[in-house]
């Protein structure tokens, strides 16, 4: 059995194309990498766009992944899945625009990052209510090593929660029938 590594959240995202083949997607490219192992898994939601307007409604997800990675090799693997999935990174992609899929570290261990291009704990998860309510599928006891509150009480403290819409579980994703 291998020993050591570090517990990690990840938050997927997707209003772009077949979002629903595309998370499928997602969990087969970590099921593929030998440094991680998937753990667990969040239901699926439909949310509300967050960005320009005239956008479609988004999927998301959290899962959590056992990793044998630095924070920053997980980012790089993390992007490496994004580009292999059509995830544009071109110069006209527009801020919190439409994508393909998006796939944003949340939490790694406890641990605090502040690099140029890796900040985590995520520097907006908290506000977010879109990532809470998965996240909180998983893991609503975790307390943010930063803040200090527990996932839950990140939650009960966000406005919108009402718009986070649960869907069935997409054919591939983990506890689909
Ligand atoms: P947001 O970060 O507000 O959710 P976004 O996901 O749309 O916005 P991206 O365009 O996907 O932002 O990423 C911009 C940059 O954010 C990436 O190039 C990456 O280097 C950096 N980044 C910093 N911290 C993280 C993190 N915890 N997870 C993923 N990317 C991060
Ligand atoms: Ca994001
Ligand atoms: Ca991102």
């Amino acid at each position: 059995m291998r020993v050591g590594g570090e517990r990690a959240f990840v938050a997927l995202g997707a209003n772009l194309g077949d979002c629903e083949a595309t998370f499928s997607a997602v969990i087969e490219a970590f099921e593929r990498e030998p440094d991680l192992r998937l753990i667990a898994a969040s239901g699926v939601y439909e949310t509300p766009p967050l960005g320009p307007p005239g956008q479609d409604p988004y999927l998301n997800a959290v899962v959590s992944l056992h990793v044998w990675l630095s924070p920053y090799e997980l980012l790089a693997c993390l992007q490496a899945i994004e580009s292999g999935l059509g995830r544009d990174r071109g110069p006209d992609a527009v801020r919190w625009g439409p994508r393909a899929i998006d796939l944003d570290l949340l939490f790694f261990g406890d641990r605090c990052v502040t690099l140029p291009d890796l900040e985590v704990p995520h520097p907006r998860l908290h506000e977010r209510a879109f990532v809470l309510v998965p996240l909180a599928d998983l893991a609503p006891a975790l307390v943010h090593p930063v803040r200090g509150g527990t996932v839950e009480a990140m939650l009960a403290a966000q406005e919108g929660v009402d718009d986070i819409v649960p869907r069935a579980r997409p054919a591939g994703w983990p506890g689909a029938r």
